[in-house]
């Protein structure tokens, strides 16, 4: 559901478009859509004091994720900028290590399946500031629901009671999406989302599969 005017609507979008078109002049600068691109969600969660989520829970992080094709490629950017190379290195082998995990199941096999997120580093978001919409999104009025989640992965929303979450941040999350498919569509951009783990390992093995992000071509995979 749309939650803003549709002037503020137009604006986030003409926004996202001028990063864009930076971006895909030269790539490292996707890493500043993010925070822009997240910020609106953010702002409502604070705004919530019910919402049970806190710096060192990560219960989520277990879950299954889907981003956008420049959230993949500036998580990339911002791990190549930030980290050293002996860092980046053992950064590749998380990322395989649970790409090769997940390499055979479905879709419902890895949303039954607790497959921590290779970002995730002492318990942290190690690319917080670019994580994904749908992390950023993500929230919880019960750390308990969350706990039950992560311990019966197994067992669907509505068996293990769900996660009781806010239609407000849900909606802000909703208007994202919706900006984001308006301007890569507009664009004739890939206006597709992605599974995290196998989307950033495909780059992290061929970067050069970026220039073909900048000609507009989609770059991964449905799966
Ligand atoms: S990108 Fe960050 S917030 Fe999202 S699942 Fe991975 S570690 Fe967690």
């Amino acid at each position: 559901m749309n939650s803003v005017s549709p002037e503020e609507f137009n604006r986030r979008c003409n926004r996202l478009y001028r990063q864009l078109r930076m971006a895909k002049g030269a790539a490292p600068s996707a890493t500043s859509i993010g925070p822009k691109f997240i910020r609106p969600v953010e702002k409502i969660i604070h705004q919530i004091p019910a919402i049970d989520c806190r710096a060192g829970c990560s219960y989520c992080c277990n879950l299954r994720v889907v981003a956008f094709s420049f959230e993949i490629i500036a998580i990339y950017f911002y791990l190549v900028n930030s980290l050293t190379k002996s860092e980046l290195e053992e950064c590749k082998i998380r990322v395989r290590r649970q790409c090769e995990k997940i390499r055979h199941m479905t879709v419902s096999e890895h949303f039954a399946t607790n497959i921590t997120c290779p970002l995730l580093v002492g318990g942290e978001c190690s690319v917080y500031p670019v994580r994904p919409l749908s992390c950023a999104g993500y929230h919880s009025a019960s750390v308990d629901a969350c706990r039950n989640s992560d311990e019966n992965p197994e067992l669907t929303g509505f068996e293990s009671g769900g996660i009781p979450m806010f239609q407000e941040v849900n909606d802000a999350q909703s208007t994202q999406d919706a900006v984001a498919v308006e301007v890569l569509s507009k664009t004739r951009d890939d206006p597709h989302k992605y599974e995290l783990i196998r989307s950033l390992w495909k780059i992290m093995e061929n970067p050069k599969l970026i220039q073909r992000w900048k000609s507009g071509r989609a770059i991964f995979k449905k799966a």
